[in-house]
């Protein structure tokens, strides 16, 4: 018997500021470039999807990702911000993963803007410092510049948001990380450390990712940092009774859809139900195709497996994608 899956909500995504990096850890790798789709449509699009939502579909949720990068102009900042007052959050912090280099003038004049239009603060994800980080991020010294925007950001009474990504190359490199964000001006609003996910072009670092015994040996001033939403680390081994004990359960699922110039007309012109249902269709018809989540893990589960996951959707990724490689059957939509 297939997974059954429970469809939770939609994630609507939409390539509309490109990104300037190349990082070898992308999970929106296929998307990195921009579509000709002017937002005003998109966001029109989303308006009636929350309209619907809010006319009795409340055990739905609908999300954007608007991206790759978040180096917007005002206008889509603006609109963005309406997207996510919809969901009841506010917009006032932007991403730099993906920003393009701006020399110190227009730097000034970019931030300058973003901060009178109500931007309170920027989120950096640093993968290790200097070179490595670059290697990571595919752009030389992306680094130094995310650190730069940091600084002036803290000079002007900007917040800020970090994720520092833990393998073991940037392992050693994390007390000079941290000690250079630590003599940074301004507040930090989160620090988080975390290991990749398993997804897209991440999958290629297995070889990267911690195990249980440096997990375990991690330094204090590291270990404190593995907190919020992702702070679950264990082994495959340890994953494995874990997920075993709720296996027989629809697996929940927020359904990505990607909305650009070649389908936008049709999702104007279907109604919201007919959109959700064709793709719960789509994603059933994906995980059908599959076997059992115990199957999978009787089959490629390894019950002697060190190294550390965050999410039991890593290793559902990590077994289907051993399955496509055995049998050559097209893993489902994620
Ligand atoms: S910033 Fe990096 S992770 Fe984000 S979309 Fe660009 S290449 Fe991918």
């Amino acid at each position: 018997m297939p997974r059954a899956i429970e469809a939770r909500g939609l994630i609507f995504s939409l390539r509309h500021a490109p990104c300037a990096h190349i990082c070898r850890y992308c999970l929106v790798s296929e998307t990195r470039k921009a579509s000709k789709l002017p937002f005003a449509r998109f966001e029109r699009l989303l308006h009636r999807f929350y309209d619907w939502r809010d006319s009795g579909r409340t055990d739905i949720s609908i999300r954007t990702f608007i991206g790759p990068s978040f180096d917007y102009d005002i206008d889509t900042l603006e609109g963005v911000r309406r997207l996510r007052a919809r969901r009841g959050n506010p917009f006032e912090i932007l991403n730099l993963g993906g920003l393009r280099m701006r020399d110190a003038d227009a730097l000034k004049t970019w931030m300058d803007e973003r901060q009178a239009a109500g931007i309170v603060g920027f989120h950096a994800s640093l993968a290790g410092c200097g070179k490595v980080h670059d290697r990571w991020n595919g752009r030389a010294g992306d680094f130094d510049y995310q650190i730069s925007i940091l600084r002036i950001a803290g000079e002007r009474g900007m917040t800020r948001q970090e994720r520092l990504f833990l393998t073991r190359n940037t392992l050693p490199l994390f007390d000079r990380l941290l000690d250079i964000l630590e003599s940074l001006p301004g507040g930090v609003r989160s620090r988080i450390v975390t290991p990749f996910f398993y997804a897209s072009l991440a999958r290629r670092y297995e070889d990267q990712r911690i195990t249980e015994d440096i997990r375990d040996a991690l330094p204090e001033r590291i270990a404190k940092l593995r907190r919020g939403r992702f702070s679950e680390w264990l082994s495959e081994r340890e994953w494995i009774p874990v997920l075993m004990e709720t296996a027989g359960e629809p697996r929940k699922i927020a359904m990505k859809l990607d909305v650009h110039e070649g389908n936008i007309d049709e999702l104007e012109s279907a109604s919201c139900e007919a959109i959700f249902a064709r793709q719960e269709r789509l994603y059933r018809q994906g995980y059908d195709r599959m076997p059992s989540f115990e199957e999978l893990c009787a089959r490629y589960g390894d019950r002697s497996g060190h190294k550390v996951y965050m999410l039991p959707r890593d290793l559902e990724q990590k077994w289907m994608d051993m399955h496509e490689r055995e049998t050559g059957i097209g893993i489902p939509p994620d």
